[in-house]
Protein backbone atom coordinates (compact mmCIF):
# COMPACT_ATOMS: atom_id res chain seq x y z
CA UNK A 1 0.00 0.00 0.00
CA UNK A 2 1.14 3.31 -0.71
CA UNK A 3 2.61 5.37 2.21
CA UNK A 4 0.48 8.46 2.80
CA UNK A 5 2.13 11.88 2.06
CA UNK A 6 4.19 13.28 5.35
CA UNK A 7 3.95 16.68 3.63
CA UNK A 8 0.79 19.47 4.14
CA UNK A 9 0.37 23.13 4.21
CA UNK A 10 -0.53 23.17 8.05
CA UNK A 11 1.10 20.35 10.38
CA UNK A 12 -1.20 20.63 13.80
CA UNK A 13 0.61 18.74 16.67
CA UNK A 14 -2.02 17.33 19.16
CA UNK A 15 -5.70 16.45 19.10
CA UNK A 16 -7.64 18.08 21.85
CA UNK A 17 -9.84 21.14 21.67
CA UNK A 18 -7.56 23.76 20.32
CA UNK A 19 -6.13 21.12 17.62
CA UNK A 20 -8.86 20.03 16.32
CA UNK A 21 -10.26 23.75 15.96
CA UNK A 22 -6.92 24.69 14.39
CA UNK A 23 -6.97 21.90 12.49
CA UNK A 24 -11.10 22.16 11.08
CA UNK A 25 -10.30 26.34 10.51
CA UNK A 26 -7.04 25.58 8.23
CA UNK A 27 -8.94 22.80 6.38
CA UNK A 28 -11.90 25.35 6.13
CA UNK A 29 -9.74 27.40 4.35
CA UNK A 30 -8.87 24.74 1.57
CA UNK A 31 -5.70 23.80 3.25
CA UNK A 32 -4.30 20.58 3.34
CA UNK A 33 -3.98 19.52 7.08
CA UNK A 34 -1.73 16.48 9.39
CA UNK A 35 -3.10 16.65 12.65
CA UNK A 36 -0.30 14.26 14.90
CA UNK A 37 -2.03 12.74 17.95
CA UNK A 38 0.30 10.96 20.39
CA UNK A 39 -2.77 8.86 21.76
CA UNK A 40 -4.64 6.14 20.44
CA UNK A 41 -7.49 8.89 20.15
CA UNK A 42 -8.48 12.22 20.47
CA UNK A 43 -9.89 14.49 23.01
CA UNK A 44 -6.67 15.47 25.47
CA UNK A 45 -7.93 16.78 28.82
CA UNK A 46 -10.74 18.69 26.48
CA UNK A 47 -12.50 15.11 26.52
CA UNK A 48 -11.79 14.40 30.13
CA UNK A 49 -12.98 18.01 31.34
CA UNK A 50 -16.26 19.18 33.10
CA UNK A 51 -16.96 20.94 29.80
CA UNK A 52 -18.01 23.98 30.70
CA UNK A 53 -17.18 27.47 28.71
CA UNK A 54 -18.20 30.95 29.53
CA UNK A 55 -18.90 33.31 26.87
CA UNK A 56 -20.60 36.62 26.37
CA UNK A 57 -23.70 37.61 23.99
CA UNK A 58 -24.67 34.11 23.44
CA UNK A 59 -28.22 32.85 22.38
CA UNK A 60 -28.61 30.90 25.32
CA UNK A 61 -28.31 34.31 27.19
CA UNK A 62 -30.69 36.33 24.50
CA UNK A 63 -33.17 33.00 25.57
CA UNK A 64 -33.14 34.36 29.23
CA UNK A 65 -33.16 38.05 28.15
CA UNK A 66 -29.69 38.81 29.57
CA UNK A 67 -27.84 41.86 27.96
CA UNK A 68 -24.04 41.09 28.53
CA UNK A 69 -21.37 42.31 26.02
CA UNK A 70 -17.51 40.94 26.00
CA UNK A 71 -16.50 44.46 27.96
CA UNK A 72 -18.16 43.84 30.45
CA UNK A 73 -16.49 39.64 30.38
CA UNK A 74 -12.99 41.66 30.20
CA UNK A 75 -13.85 43.11 33.34
CA UNK A 76 -15.54 40.05 35.09
CA UNK A 77 -13.07 37.66 34.03
CA UNK A 78 -9.99 40.25 35.82
CA UNK A 79 -11.95 40.06 38.80
CA UNK A 80 -11.03 36.67 39.11
CA UNK A 81 -7.47 37.00 39.42
CA UNK A 82 -6.96 38.99 42.77
CA UNK A 83 -3.66 39.67 43.43
CA UNK A 84 -2.63 37.66 40.80
CA UNK A 85 -3.39 40.39 38.45
CA UNK A 86 -0.36 42.23 37.28
CA UNK A 87 0.76 39.09 35.63
CA UNK A 88 -2.36 38.71 33.32
CA UNK A 89 -1.86 39.02 29.37
CA UNK A 90 -4.02 41.64 28.79
CA UNK A 91 -4.25 41.44 24.89
CA UNK A 92 -4.74 38.11 24.99
CA UNK A 93 -7.87 38.57 27.41
CA UNK A 94 -8.91 40.76 24.94
CA UNK A 95 -9.29 38.00 21.73
CA UNK A 96 -10.74 35.91 24.50
CA UNK A 97 -13.56 37.98 25.50
CA UNK A 98 -14.43 39.61 22.13
CA UNK A 99 -13.83 35.98 20.18
CA UNK A 100 -15.72 33.79 22.69
CA UNK A 101 -19.34 34.20 21.63
CA UNK A 102 -18.47 33.58 17.38
CA UNK A 103 -16.47 30.66 18.66
CA UNK A 104 -19.87 29.53 21.35
CA UNK A 105 -22.03 29.86 17.99
CA UNK A 106 -19.45 27.53 15.60
CA UNK A 107 -19.62 25.06 18.58
CA UNK A 108 -23.32 25.42 18.36
CA UNK A 109 -23.45 25.12 14.59
CA UNK A 110 -21.16 21.78 14.64
CA UNK A 111 -23.53 20.28 16.87
CA UNK A 112 -22.36 20.79 20.70
CA UNK A 113 -24.99 21.07 22.98
CA UNK A 114 -25.16 23.22 25.79
CA UNK A 115 -27.16 23.93 29.18
CA UNK A 116 -27.10 27.14 30.72
CA UNK A 117 -25.74 29.44 31.18
CA UNK A 118 -25.21 29.54 35.05
CA UNK A 119 -24.14 32.60 37.22
CA UNK A 120 -20.59 32.54 39.08
CA UNK A 121 -19.82 35.18 40.75
CA UNK A 122 -17.77 37.86 40.21
CA UNK A 123 -19.39 37.37 36.76
CA UNK A 124 -22.03 40.21 37.01
CA UNK A 125 -24.05 37.94 34.63
CA UNK A 126 -24.63 34.22 33.82
CA UNK A 127 -21.93 33.16 31.39
CA UNK A 128 -20.85 29.64 32.26
CA UNK A 129 -22.34 26.91 29.33
CA UNK A 130 -22.19 23.38 30.40
CA UNK A 131 -21.83 20.90 27.63
CA UNK A 132 -24.47 18.01 27.31
CA UNK A 133 -24.39 14.83 27.64
CA UNK A 134 -20.56 15.41 28.55
CA UNK A 135 -17.21 16.77 27.18
CA UNK A 136 -16.56 14.21 24.62
CA UNK A 137 -19.35 15.63 22.49
CA UNK A 138 -16.13 18.25 21.52
CA UNK A 139 -13.78 15.78 20.10
CA UNK A 140 -16.30 13.77 18.76
CA UNK A 141 -18.15 16.78 17.17
CA UNK A 142 -14.85 18.37 16.17
CA UNK A 143 -13.20 15.27 15.04
CA UNK A 144 -16.09 14.85 12.16
CA UNK A 145 -15.70 18.19 11.16
CA UNK A 146 -12.07 17.38 10.80
CA UNK A 147 -13.07 14.16 9.05
CA UNK A 148 -15.65 16.22 6.75
CA UNK A 149 -12.60 18.56 5.59
CA UNK A 150 -10.27 15.96 4.82
CA UNK A 151 -7.84 16.58 7.81
CA UNK A 152 -5.39 13.54 7.90
CA UNK A 153 -5.53 12.58 11.15
CA UNK A 154 -2.12 10.15 12.95
CA UNK A 155 -3.01 8.31 15.52
CA UNK A 156 -0.57 7.11 17.87
CA UNK A 157 2.15 9.26 16.42
CA UNK A 158 4.59 11.63 18.79
CA UNK A 159 6.00 15.04 18.05
CA UNK A 160 9.38 14.96 19.39
CA UNK A 161 11.31 17.95 17.69
CA UNK A 162 11.04 21.12 15.20
CA UNK A 163 12.93 21.22 12.18
CA UNK A 164 13.95 24.41 11.46
CA UNK A 165 15.62 25.84 7.76
CA UNK A 166 17.29 29.45 7.16
CA UNK A 167 15.20 30.73 10.49
CA UNK A 168 11.91 29.22 9.42
CA UNK A 169 10.16 26.44 11.22
CA UNK A 170 9.50 23.99 8.31
CA UNK A 171 8.68 20.24 10.13
CA UNK A 172 8.00 18.20 12.60
CA UNK A 173 10.17 14.89 13.70
CA UNK A 174 7.70 12.74 15.79
CA UNK A 175 8.01 8.58 16.00
CA UNK A 176 5.10 6.90 15.04
CA UNK A 177 2.73 3.90 16.04
CA UNK A 178 5.12 1.37 15.17
CA UNK A 179 8.11 3.10 17.00
CA UNK A 180 9.69 4.96 13.32
CA UNK A 181 10.91 7.89 13.04
CA UNK A 182 8.95 10.21 10.67
CA UNK A 183 9.78 13.39 9.18
CA UNK A 184 6.34 15.97 9.01
CA UNK A 185 6.99 19.05 6.52
CA UNK A 186 4.55 22.18 6.32
CA UNK A 187 4.50 24.36 3.75
CA UNK A 188 3.01 27.26 5.44
CA UNK A 189 2.82 26.35 9.20
CA UNK A 190 3.06 24.42 12.03
CA UNK A 191 0.32 24.87 15.15
CA UNK A 192 1.76 23.76 18.68
CA UNK A 193 -1.21 22.38 20.32
CA UNK A 194 -0.09 19.66 22.73
CA UNK A 195 -1.99 20.63 25.90
CA UNK A 196 -0.32 21.51 28.94
CA UNK A 197 2.47 19.53 31.32
CA UNK A 198 0.72 18.59 34.20
CA UNK A 199 1.36 14.87 33.76
CA UNK A 200 4.84 16.10 33.24
CA UNK A 201 7.13 15.33 36.06
CA UNK A 202 10.14 16.71 35.01
CA UNK A 203 8.41 20.33 33.80
CA UNK A 204 6.22 20.46 36.88
CA UNK A 205 9.60 20.25 38.98
CA UNK A 206 11.50 22.62 36.40
CA UNK A 207 8.36 25.44 36.88
CA UNK A 208 6.27 24.88 39.61
CA UNK A 209 7.52 22.48 42.71
CA UNK A 210 8.23 19.04 44.21
CA UNK A 211 4.84 18.76 45.58
CA UNK A 212 3.02 19.24 41.95
CA UNK A 213 6.20 17.07 40.55
CA UNK A 214 5.41 13.86 42.82
CA UNK A 215 1.11 14.59 42.66
CA UNK A 216 -0.18 12.80 40.23
CA UNK A 217 -2.14 14.35 36.97
CA UNK A 218 -5.55 13.71 36.01
CA UNK A 219 -4.54 13.74 32.54
CA UNK A 220 -1.00 11.65 32.67
CA UNK A 221 -0.17 11.88 28.69
CA UNK A 222 0.06 15.61 28.72
CA UNK A 223 3.56 15.42 29.50
CA UNK A 224 4.64 19.12 28.20
CA UNK A 225 6.18 17.57 25.28
CA UNK A 226 5.39 20.63 22.80
CA UNK A 227 6.90 23.14 25.70
CA UNK A 228 10.06 21.24 26.28
CA UNK A 229 10.09 21.35 21.81
CA UNK A 230 9.87 24.86 21.66
CA UNK A 231 12.21 25.53 24.12
CA UNK A 232 14.81 23.96 22.53
CA UNK A 233 14.61 26.63 19.81
CA UNK A 234 13.94 29.90 21.64
CA UNK A 235 11.03 30.02 23.13
CA UNK A 236 10.32 30.56 26.50
CA UNK A 237 6.76 29.68 29.08
CA UNK A 238 4.93 32.42 30.51
CA UNK A 239 3.59 31.82 34.48
CA UNK A 240 5.08 28.40 34.44
CA UNK A 241 4.81 27.88 38.27
CA UNK A 242 0.61 28.68 38.21
CA UNK A 243 -0.88 24.96 38.60
CA UNK A 244 -3.78 23.76 39.60
CA UNK A 245 -3.44 21.48 42.35
CA UNK A 246 -2.84 18.98 44.33
CA UNK A 247 -6.69 18.92 44.91
CA UNK A 248 -8.58 16.30 46.34
CA UNK A 249 -10.37 13.78 42.97
CA UNK A 250 -11.94 10.67 43.46
CA UNK A 251 -10.33 8.45 41.09
CA UNK A 252 -12.31 8.21 37.56
CA UNK A 253 -14.83 5.31 37.21
CA UNK A 254 -12.30 2.37 36.21
CA UNK A 255 -14.32 1.24 33.73
CA UNK A 256 -17.00 3.74 31.62
CA UNK A 257 -20.42 3.47 32.43
CA UNK A 258 -22.71 1.55 29.09
CA UNK A 259 -24.54 5.19 28.55
CA UNK A 260 -21.24 6.89 28.90
CA UNK A 261 -19.92 4.74 25.92
CA UNK A 262 -23.08 6.15 23.85
CA UNK A 263 -21.88 8.58 20.92
CA UNK A 264 -22.49 11.92 22.16
CA UNK A 265 -24.89 12.56 19.31
CA UNK A 266 -26.88 16.49 18.87
CA UNK A 267 -30.34 14.38 19.40
CA UNK A 268 -29.07 12.31 22.58
CA UNK A 269 -27.60 16.06 24.03
CA UNK A 270 -31.34 17.31 22.91
CA UNK A 271 -33.09 14.46 24.66
CA UNK A 272 -31.28 14.78 27.85
CA UNK A 273 -31.38 18.44 28.23
CA UNK A 274 -35.48 17.91 27.03
CA UNK A 275 -35.14 15.18 29.93
CA UNK A 276 -32.91 17.40 32.52
CA UNK A 277 -35.55 20.50 32.02
CA UNK A 278 -39.20 18.34 32.34
CA UNK A 279 -38.44 14.95 33.62
CA UNK A 280 -38.58 14.32 37.36
CA UNK A 281 -35.64 14.20 38.67
CA UNK A 282 -35.54 11.16 40.46
CA UNK A 283 -35.58 10.05 36.96
CA UNK A 284 -32.85 11.77 35.13
CA UNK A 285 -30.12 12.11 38.19
CA UNK A 286 -28.99 8.51 37.48
CA UNK A 287 -28.95 8.84 33.67
CA UNK A 288 -27.00 11.66 34.08
CA UNK A 289 -24.31 10.98 36.45
CA UNK A 290 -23.68 8.17 34.40
CA UNK A 291 -22.80 10.23 31.62
CA UNK A 292 -19.90 11.51 34.14
CA UNK A 293 -16.93 10.59 32.58
CA UNK A 294 -14.89 13.65 34.47
CA UNK A 295 -13.50 13.18 37.75
CA UNK A 296 -15.30 14.41 40.88
CA UNK A 297 -13.78 16.52 43.71
CA UNK A 298 -15.06 15.65 47.37
CA UNK A 299 -16.78 18.54 48.51
CA UNK A 300 -14.95 20.32 51.91
CA UNK A 301 -18.19 20.39 53.67
CA UNK A 302 -17.62 16.44 54.23
CA UNK A 303 -14.69 17.44 56.20
CA UNK A 304 -16.69 20.50 57.81
CA UNK A 305 -19.54 18.20 59.25
CA UNK A 306 -17.01 15.79 61.00
CA UNK A 307 -15.84 13.34 57.94
CA UNK A 308 -12.46 11.93 58.43
CA UNK A 309 -10.32 11.08 55.90
CA UNK A 310 -7.94 8.21 56.02
CA UNK A 311 -4.82 6.79 54.32
CA UNK A 312 -5.22 3.11 52.60
CA UNK A 313 -4.17 1.07 56.10
CA UNK A 314 -7.05 3.04 58.19
CA UNK A 315 -4.41 5.52 59.10
CA UNK A 316 -5.88 9.68 59.91
CA UNK A 317 -3.00 11.58 58.60
CA UNK A 318 -3.07 14.97 58.64
CA UNK A 319 -6.12 17.93 59.29
CA UNK A 320 -9.01 17.36 57.02
CA UNK A 321 -9.88 21.46 57.77
CA UNK A 322 -6.35 22.70 56.35
CA UNK A 323 -5.24 21.16 53.04
CA UNK A 324 -5.18 17.73 52.94
CA UNK A 325 -4.69 17.03 49.75
CA UNK A 326 -0.89 18.35 50.08
CA UNK A 327 -0.65 15.95 52.99
CA UNK A 328 -2.17 12.81 50.94
CA UNK A 329 0.98 13.09 48.15
CA UNK A 330 2.85 11.27 50.65
CA UNK A 331 1.12 8.66 51.94
CA UNK A 332 1.10 5.25 50.87
CA UNK A 333 0.03 4.87 47.10
CA UNK A 334 -1.11 8.63 47.59
CA UNK A 335 -4.79 7.30 48.24
CA UNK A 336 -7.08 8.07 50.48
CA UNK A 337 -10.79 7.04 52.12
CA UNK A 338 -13.36 9.79 53.22
CA UNK A 339 -15.12 8.00 56.11
CA UNK A 340 -18.53 9.03 57.42
CA UNK A 341 -20.85 7.70 60.23
CA UNK A 342 -24.50 7.24 59.39
CA UNK A 343 -25.46 10.33 61.30
CA UNK A 344 -23.08 11.96 59.37
CA UNK A 345 -24.13 10.25 56.40
CA UNK A 346 -27.86 11.43 56.48
CA UNK A 347 -26.94 14.91 56.19
CA UNK A 348 -25.50 14.89 52.62
CA UNK A 349 -28.37 13.57 51.17
CA UNK A 350 -29.87 17.19 50.10
CA UNK A 351 -28.60 20.31 49.79
CA UNK A 352 -26.74 22.41 51.38
CA UNK A 353 -24.80 19.21 51.88
CA UNK A 354 -23.45 18.06 48.88
CA UNK A 355 -20.83 15.48 48.24
CA UNK A 356 -19.54 16.98 45.17
CA UNK A 357 -20.75 19.39 42.29
CA UNK A 358 -21.07 17.36 38.80
CA UNK A 359 -21.36 18.70 35.21
CA UNK A 360 -25.30 18.88 34.66
CA UNK A 361 -26.76 17.48 37.88
CA UNK A 362 -25.53 20.49 39.81
CA UNK A 363 -24.71 18.73 43.16
CA UNK A 364 -24.15 15.19 43.79
CA UNK A 365 -25.47 13.84 46.80
CA UNK A 366 -24.12 10.45 48.89
CA UNK A 367 -27.53 8.45 47.76
CA UNK A 368 -26.13 9.70 43.39
CA UNK A 369 -23.07 7.91 44.79
CA UNK A 370 -24.61 4.81 46.40
CA UNK A 371 -26.43 4.03 43.07
CA UNK A 372 -24.04 4.92 40.69
CA UNK A 373 -20.69 5.28 41.53
CA UNK A 374 -20.36 1.68 43.34
CA UNK A 375 -16.61 1.70 42.56
CA UNK A 376 -15.81 4.07 45.15
CA UNK A 377 -18.99 3.92 47.57
CA UNK A 378 -18.23 1.31 50.23
CA UNK A 379 -20.58 0.32 53.35
CA UNK A 380 -20.50 -2.13 56.35
CA UNK A 381 -21.96 -2.49 59.62
CA UNK A 382 -19.00 -2.16 62.02
CA UNK A 383 -15.81 -0.63 61.34
CA UNK A 384 -13.65 -4.03 61.10
CA UNK A 385 -16.28 -5.12 58.40
CA UNK A 386 -15.32 -1.95 56.50
CA UNK A 387 -11.64 -2.71 57.09
CA UNK A 388 -11.75 -5.76 55.87
CA UNK A 389 -13.62 -4.18 52.40
CA UNK A 390 -10.93 -2.35 51.99
CA UNK A 391 -7.79 -4.27 52.98
CA UNK A 392 -7.24 -1.73 56.00
CA UNK A 393 -5.74 -2.64 59.66
CA UNK A 394 -9.04 -2.38 61.19
CA UNK A 395 -7.52 -1.68 64.66
CA UNK A 396 -6.00 1.59 62.81
CA UNK A 397 -9.71 1.98 61.34
CA UNK A 398 -11.19 1.88 64.90
CA UNK A 399 -8.92 3.82 66.59
CA UNK A 400 -9.35 6.89 63.12
CA UNK A 401 -12.89 6.56 63.68
CA UNK A 402 -12.71 6.75 67.56
CA UNK A 403 -10.78 9.81 68.03
CA UNK A 404 -12.62 11.43 64.55
CA UNK A 405 -11.87 14.71 62.61
CA UNK A 406 -9.84 17.99 63.76
CA UNK A 407 -12.48 18.97 66.64
CA UNK A 408 -12.58 15.49 68.47
CA UNK A 409 -15.97 14.31 67.63
CA UNK A 410 -15.70 10.44 67.40
CA UNK A 411 -17.31 8.49 64.56
CA UNK A 412 -19.42 6.07 66.52
CA UNK A 413 -22.87 5.22 64.72
CA UNK A 414 -22.61 2.41 62.32
CA UNK A 415 -23.55 1.40 59.55
CA UNK A 416 -20.00 3.35 58.03
CA UNK A 417 -19.35 4.90 54.88
CA UNK A 418 -16.04 5.24 53.27
CA UNK A 419 -15.89 7.26 49.89
CA UNK A 420 -12.36 6.24 47.83
CA UNK A 421 -9.76 5.79 46.39
CA UNK A 422 -9.41 9.99 46.69
CA UNK A 423 -5.78 10.74 45.31
CA UNK A 424 -4.45 14.82 45.01
CA UNK A 425 -4.07 15.36 41.48
CA UNK A 426 -3.15 18.36 39.68
CA UNK A 427 -6.07 19.16 37.27
CA UNK A 428 -3.87 21.62 34.79
CA UNK A 429 -1.31 23.80 34.42
CA UNK A 430 -1.18 27.21 33.47
CA UNK A 431 1.93 27.97 31.85
CA UNK A 432 2.07 27.97 27.71
CA UNK A 433 4.65 29.22 25.61
CA UNK A 434 4.79 33.44 24.98
CA UNK A 435 2.97 34.31 21.85
CA UNK A 436 2.13 37.70 19.94
CA UNK A 437 -1.78 38.37 19.50
CA UNK A 438 -1.32 36.50 16.41
CA UNK A 439 0.04 33.26 17.81
CA UNK A 440 3.04 33.08 16.85
CA UNK A 441 5.50 31.00 19.21
CA UNK A 442 7.88 33.91 20.77
CA UNK A 443 12.09 32.99 20.13
CA UNK A 444 15.12 34.48 21.81
CA UNK A 445 15.35 38.21 21.35
CA UNK A 446 11.39 38.37 21.33
CA UNK A 447 11.09 37.63 17.56
CA UNK A 448 8.79 35.41 16.45
CA UNK A 449 9.51 31.88 15.39
CA UNK A 450 8.34 32.22 11.69
CA UNK A 451 6.38 29.49 11.07
CA UNK A 452 5.06 28.20 14.31
CA UNK A 453 2.12 29.12 15.91
CA UNK A 454 0.82 27.91 19.68
CA UNK A 455 -3.15 27.59 20.95
CA UNK A 456 -4.58 26.36 23.89
CA UNK A 457 -2.84 25.31 26.97
CA UNK A 458 0.68 25.15 25.38
CA UNK A 459 -0.35 28.63 23.66
CA UNK A 460 -1.33 30.11 26.49
CA UNK A 461 0.88 32.77 26.45
CA UNK A 462 0.81 34.39 30.42
CA UNK A 463 -3.26 34.47 29.92
CA UNK A 464 -4.82 33.79 33.52
CA UNK A 465 -8.14 31.52 32.75
CA UNK A 466 -9.20 31.92 36.30
CA UNK A 467 -13.08 31.17 36.69
CA UNK A 468 -15.01 28.18 35.27
CA UNK A 469 -15.43 28.22 31.73
CA UNK A 470 -12.61 29.88 30.33
CA UNK A 471 -9.55 27.30 29.59
CA UNK A 472 -11.65 25.68 26.92
CA UNK A 473 -13.05 28.98 25.64
CA UNK A 474 -9.22 29.66 25.48
CA UNK A 475 -8.73 26.76 23.49
CA UNK A 476 -11.38 26.78 20.69
CA UNK A 477 -11.02 30.99 19.78
CA UNK A 478 -7.06 30.13 20.07
CA UNK A 479 -7.11 26.88 18.04
CA UNK A 480 -9.24 28.69 15.53
CA UNK A 481 -7.19 32.14 15.05
CA UNK A 482 -3.90 29.96 15.04
CA UNK A 483 -5.54 27.41 12.41
CA UNK A 484 -6.13 30.44 10.31
CA UNK A 485 -2.88 32.55 10.76
CA UNK A 486 -0.84 29.34 10.13
CA UNK A 487 -3.23 28.38 7.24
CA UNK A 488 -2.55 32.10 5.64
CA UNK A 489 1.36 32.00 6.47
CA UNK A 490 3.00 33.03 2.77
CA UNK A 491 4.31 29.60 1.48
CA UNK A 492 7.89 27.92 1.22
C1 LIG B 1 -10.75 17.29 35.12
C2 LIG B 1 -10.70 18.55 34.30
C3 LIG B 1 -11.82 19.35 34.25
C4 LIG B 1 -11.78 20.53 33.51
N1 LIG B 1 -12.94 21.25 33.37
C5 LIG B 1 -12.94 22.38 32.63
C6 LIG B 1 -14.14 23.09 32.40
O1 LIG B 1 -15.23 22.67 32.78
N2 LIG B 1 -14.06 24.26 31.68
C7 LIG B 1 -12.87 24.73 31.18
O2 LIG B 1 -12.85 25.79 30.56
N3 LIG B 1 -11.73 24.03 31.34
C8 LIG B 1 -11.73 22.87 32.03
N4 LIG B 1 -10.57 22.15 32.16
C9 LIG B 1 -9.36 22.63 31.47
C10 LIG B 1 -9.46 22.33 29.97
O3 LIG B 1 -9.94 21.01 29.79
C11 LIG B 1 -8.09 22.48 29.27
O4 LIG B 1 -7.49 23.70 29.60
C12 LIG B 1 -8.28 22.44 27.74
O5 LIG B 1 -8.97 21.27 27.40
C13 LIG B 1 -6.93 22.49 27.03
O6 LIG B 1 -7.13 22.22 25.67
P1 LIG B 1 -5.87 21.95 24.75
O7 LIG B 1 -6.37 21.71 23.39
O8 LIG B 1 -4.88 23.02 24.96
O9 LIG B 1 -5.21 20.64 25.37
P2 LIG B 1 -5.73 19.13 25.35
O10 LIG B 1 -7.20 19.06 25.23
O11 LIG B 1 -5.11 18.46 26.51
O12 LIG B 1 -5.12 18.54 24.01
C14 LIG B 1 -3.74 18.35 23.85
C15 LIG B 1 -3.55 17.15 22.93
O13 LIG B 1 -2.20 17.09 22.50
C16 LIG B 1 -1.77 15.75 22.51
N5 LIG B 1 -0.31 15.73 22.59
C17 LIG B 1 0.46 16.06 23.65
N6 LIG B 1 1.77 15.92 23.34
C18 LIG B 1 1.81 15.50 22.07
C19 LIG B 1 2.88 15.15 21.18
N7 LIG B 1 4.16 15.22 21.56
N8 LIG B 1 2.57 14.75 19.92
C20 LIG B 1 1.28 14.65 19.51
N9 LIG B 1 0.23 14.94 20.33
C21 LIG B 1 0.50 15.37 21.57
C22 LIG B 1 -2.46 15.18 23.73
O14 LIG B 1 -2.49 13.77 23.72
C23 LIG B 1 -3.83 15.82 23.63
O15 LIG B 1 -4.72 15.05 22.86
C24 LIG B 1 -10.59 20.95 32.86
C25 LIG B 1 -9.45 20.12 32.91
C26 LIG B 1 -9.51 18.93 33.60
C27 LIG B 1 -8.30 18.03 33.58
Amino acid sequence: MKEPPDTADVIVIGGGGSGLAAAAEAAGLGRSVILLEKNPQLGGSTGQSVGSVSASNTPHQHKLGIKDSPDEHFEDLGLFAGAMAPRDNLALRHILVEEATDTFKWLLSNGVVFMGPALEPPHRHPRMHNVVPGSKSYPYHLGRLCSRRGVDIRFSTQARSFIVENERVVGVVAVDENGTERHFRANRGIVLTSGDYSGGREMKARFASDLAATSDAVNVTNTGDGHAMALAIGASVVNGDLVHGPILRFVPPSRPSLISRIPPFTWVAKAATFAMEHAPQALVRPILMSFITTVLGPDPGLFKAGGILVNEKGQRFTNERENPACDLVSQPNGVGYIVLDSALARQFTAWPNFVSTAPNVAYAYLPDYKHNRRDIYHEASDAARLAERLKMDPQQLAASLQSGGPDGTGLTKAPFIALGPVKSYIVLTEGGVKVTERHEVVGAGDKPLVGLFAAGSAGQGGLLLYGHGHHLAWAFVSGRRAGRYAALTRPI
